[in-house]
């Protein structure tokens, strides 16, 4: 049966070393303003609204125009790529993640793509240095909404425009690293994986009621299996 397996990206793909680097330094040259995402919870949420709760905390009270949001996108490119480059920041793939969407992409037929909180382009720049980008079609990302729950059906679109045809919100499958992947997933009638390699541990992941949890993707068979019976 087709199926199609939406990856969140951060927590679940990959895991990164000193991030806050390029982001604050992207804050910086955007805004003027030395803002540290450190003093967020950036798990699960979308890059806009992580910048938006950054200066909340701060107390800075400011407007930003799109024109500001694709300056500071594209300094949030550049910022990455020069810190993983340095190698100032890494990006690696968590344990399982390379071998498992190699065995979805060529041994299932499953469609695999991503639904993701990074501006599209960041999401390219973690997904190259992970080594992970070539198993993965053109998902969804904040640059196409702020708002996760917005993001699994233009996945869905795009992944059905890539190959021809059309697959069921039932057939679909997140999985992610936090309760706002699950929230996404059942708005749209989608199922839904969490897994213990993000900020949560698989205990407390539980306790949202996913349709599966595992601690993390290292079991390829049984990890495919699960997926299979859903
Ligand atoms: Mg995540």
């Amino acid at each position: 049966m087709a199926k199609l397996m939406l990856f969140d990206i951060d927590g679940t793909l990959t895991r990164t070393e000193n991030g806050y680097l390029p982001f604050n330094q992207a804050i910086f040259e955007t805004f003027g303003i030395a803002g540290d995402i450190r003093s967020v919870v950036p798990d699960g949420n979308t890059d806009p609204l992580i910048v938006k709760d950054i200066f909340a905390r701060a107390k800075i009270d400011i407007e930003i125009s799109s024109e500001v949001w694709e300056r500071f996108t594209a300094n949030l490119q550049s910022c990455y790529r020069r810190h993983v480059q340095q190698g100032s920041t890494a990006v690696r793939a968590l344990p399982g993640a390379a071998e498992l969407l190699g065995e979805i992409a060529h041994g299932t037929g499953y469609g695999v793509s991503v639904v993701t909180g990074n501006f599209e382009v960041t999401a390219q720049v973690k997904l190259e240095a992970a080594g992970l980008s070539a198993y993965l079609s053109r998902g969804a990302y904040a640059s196409d909404s702020a708002h996760r729950p917005d993001l699994p059906v233009i996945a869905k679109a795009r992944w059905e425009q890539f190959v021809g045809r059309t697959i069921g919100f039932e057939d679909c499958v997140i999985i992610g690293d936090t309760p706002n992947d699950l929230t996404a997933a059942r708005q749209n009638q989608m199922k839904c994986v969490l897994v213990g390699t993000g900020r949560y541990p698989v205990e407390e992941l539980v306790y949202w009621r996913p349709d599966a949890c595992w601690a993390d993707l290292s079991d390829t068979q049984c990890v495919l299996t699960a997926l299979g019976n859903l």
